[in-house]
């Protein structure tokens, strides 16, 4: 077995070292122009807000990337994964109940807990209705994570900054510039939707802005959350986020998106802030919100490991050990990733 990935985003790192810890045999090529994984918060937050519901599989995916990023750490000796809780201030009463619902459910007790007295909401938050507390693991740092890993793959030979060449692809005999290779994964985040032989998967990329500001008086031990997260970063500052645009690939930062920011902030905390920089990436989103993993329907050796969208730190290191599972000891994937469940109604044979 001789893995070709393409893209060296957090989904071709998450495969890099899955495929490095099981002894198979991989390179991975990067444009080096990366727009997702290194602008992402890496926020891991197992609770959906909107519903008050857990995130879709948090049982199994969160076990499974709290040993994983960590091992990682230790294996490259870099650190990016940091514990953090969640404040979540609620913005409704219809909210404040639901959350006291779930307080009561046996099956959030891992995931989310009432405050007591002793750490009080900080008097610069805006909270009207109450606030509760999320377990969450924590966040990855997301530049370092991706510095760091890309470099750690370079240095052992099994990275290079390259763009990948439809032109010197032969998928039949399976042959990259006259190479063999036995599967070639396509990973490139956004740019899958100018990939001849997966463009066809029902991609809905998201761009997303986020501000880095300076404030002192902030707490630099939670992540503070309505309408934004407020996340404090390594180096002292903060990040807010994110914006949600839909139908664009421009990757630039905007007006619109730090006016946005800067007024979401300012429902959440009274407490003023200097902007120090603002960055835009976009998500590999899709329409059913579930990841694209999977094989191509007619060609034997090229699949895809991508639509990661809006949580893929959380996604990544579980959906790549499932599909080594599945290359190696045929184990099938979790159809409601399986890209199988678009064949009939998106792939068009012409
Ligand atoms: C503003 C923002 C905030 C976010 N916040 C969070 C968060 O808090 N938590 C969370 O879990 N997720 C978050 N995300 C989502 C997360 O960033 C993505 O799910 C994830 O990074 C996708 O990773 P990827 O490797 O699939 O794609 P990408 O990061 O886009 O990586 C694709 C890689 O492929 C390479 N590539 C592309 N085409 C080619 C080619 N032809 N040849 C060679 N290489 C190629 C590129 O250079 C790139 O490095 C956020 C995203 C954004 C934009």
């Amino acid at each position: 077995m001789k893995v070709l990935i393409i893209g060296g985003g957090l989904s071709g790192i998450c495969l890099g070292h899955t495929f490095l810890n099981k002894g198979v045999d991989f390179k991975i090529l990067d444009a080096g122009i990366n727009h997702s994984s290194k602008i992402a918060a890496g926020m891991i937050n197992p609770m959906v807000f909107r519903k008050m519901v857990k995130t879709w599989k948090g049982d199994e995916l969160i076990p499974f990337l709290n040993a994983f990023y960590p091992s990682i750490e230790e294996k490259i000796g870099a650190k990016f994964f940091f514990p953090r809780k969640i404040r979540r201030v609620f913005s409704t009463q219809d909210e404040l109940d639901k959350w006291n619902q779930r307080l009561n459910d046996k099956d959030y007790e891992d995931y989310i807990y009432a405050f007591d007295d002793s750490d009080p909401t900080p008097e610069y938050a805006i909270n009207e209705f109450g606030s509760g507390w999320v377990k969450s693991p924590g966040y990855i740092d997301a530049k370092i994570f991706v510095r760091e890993n890309q470099r750690y793959f370079i240095n052992k030979g099994k990275m290079i900054t390259e763009s990948f060449d439809f032109g010197k692809f032969d998928s039949d005999n399976k042959t990259y510039k006259d190479e063999k290779y036995t599967h070639f994964i396509f990973s490139e985040g956004y740019k899958a939707v100018e990939n001849p032989y997966f463009k066809y998967l029902p991609f809905v990329l998201t761009k997303g802005e986020v501000l880095s500001i300076k404030n002192d008086e902030l707490r630099k031990d939670e992540i503070l959350n309505r309408k934004c997260f407020v996340l404090p970063a390594q180096d002292g500052s903060f990040k807010i986020g994110s914006t949600f645009e839909w139908n664009t690939t421009d990757a630039s930062p905007s007006e619109g998106a730090k006016e946005q920011l800067l007024e979401q902030y300012g429902l959440l905390v009274r407490s003023p802030v200097s902007v120090i920089d603002q960055e835009a990436g976009i998500r590999p989103t899709v329409a059913d919100r579930r990841p694209l993993i999977g094989i191509h329907p007619e060609k034997e050796s090229v699949y895809i490991f991508n639509g990661m969208g809006t949580k893929g730190y959380m996604l990544a290191p579980y959906f790549a050990n499932e599909l080594y599972h599945y290359l190696v000891n045929d184990t099938p994937l979790n159809t409601e990733v399986d890209i199988k469940r678009f064949y009939r109604k998106h792939y068009n044979k012409a």
